[in-house]
């Protein structure tokens, strides 16, 4: 069995919504681990390496926003990946330093694919019920845009197991994450569920 870790970051407005509580929950809920958890006010410069971390980010982010401005029928800021990626990622860096943000990390099988499943797709307008971010915000590109801010979606979840590894090396240290035993892994991860019966 391979058991993957993941990193999820509640942003400033998530912590200062108090979800805290509330997107914690839905990952103990589901059966993960927490292995790691720290509360931190983030610098401009930490942000841009964390979203950076993937060398394709600024390209494929870009291209993905021209795209869905075009599929909505609107003209995008520019037809330059590299140049919206700097807009987008300027106002990130304006977003997560306004508080702290709460970095956790979260052990288990399929951790990776699981959080992302459980937070929602990235803009809250289009997120599904049940998500986090289908949950408990509302707000959409074009709001964010028009506004010249990053849209509010409360969470950051790793994308793929190879970026999850890379973000969590960049927010924690070897020792502030924690191996250890939770009883419910019997009942998770065991091939045989004896030992139930006195
Ligand atoms: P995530 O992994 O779901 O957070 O999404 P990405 O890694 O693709 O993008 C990181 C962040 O960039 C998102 O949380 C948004 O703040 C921002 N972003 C991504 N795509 C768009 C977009 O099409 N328009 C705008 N305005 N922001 C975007
Ligand atoms: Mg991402």
């Amino acid at each position: 069995m391979i058991k993957e870790r993941t990193l999820v970051v509640v942003k400033p407005d998530g912590v200062q919504r108090s979800l805290i509580g509330e997107i914690t929950g839905r990952f103990e809920r589901v059966g993960l681990k927490l292995v790691g958890v720290k509360m931190i006010v983030p610098t401009k410069e930490f942000i841009e390496t964390h979203y950076t971390i993937d060398p394709e980010w600024r390209r494929i982010t870009g291209e993905k926003t021209i795209k869905s401005y075009k599929e909505k029928g609107q003209t995008p800021p520019s037809e330059d990946p590299l140049e919206i990626t700097g807009i987008i990622l300027n106002h990130l860096k304006n977003y997560m330093i306004t508080g702290p943000v709460v970095a956790m990390v979260w052990e288990g099988v399929h951790a990776v694919k699981i959080v992302r499943k459980l937070v929602g797709s990235t803009e809250p307008l289009s997120s599904d019920v049940g998500t986090i971010r289908g949950d408990y915000v509302i707000d959409s590109y074009q709001l964010s845009d028009k506004d010249g801010r990053a849209v509010r979606n409360l969470i950051h979840a790793s994308g793929t197991v190879d970026e999850a590894n890379k973000e969590i090396d960049l927010w924690f240290k070897k020792e502030e994450l924690i191996d250890y035993k939770l009883v419910q892994d019997k009942i998770l991860y065991d091939v045989n569920l004896d030992g139930m019966l006195e």
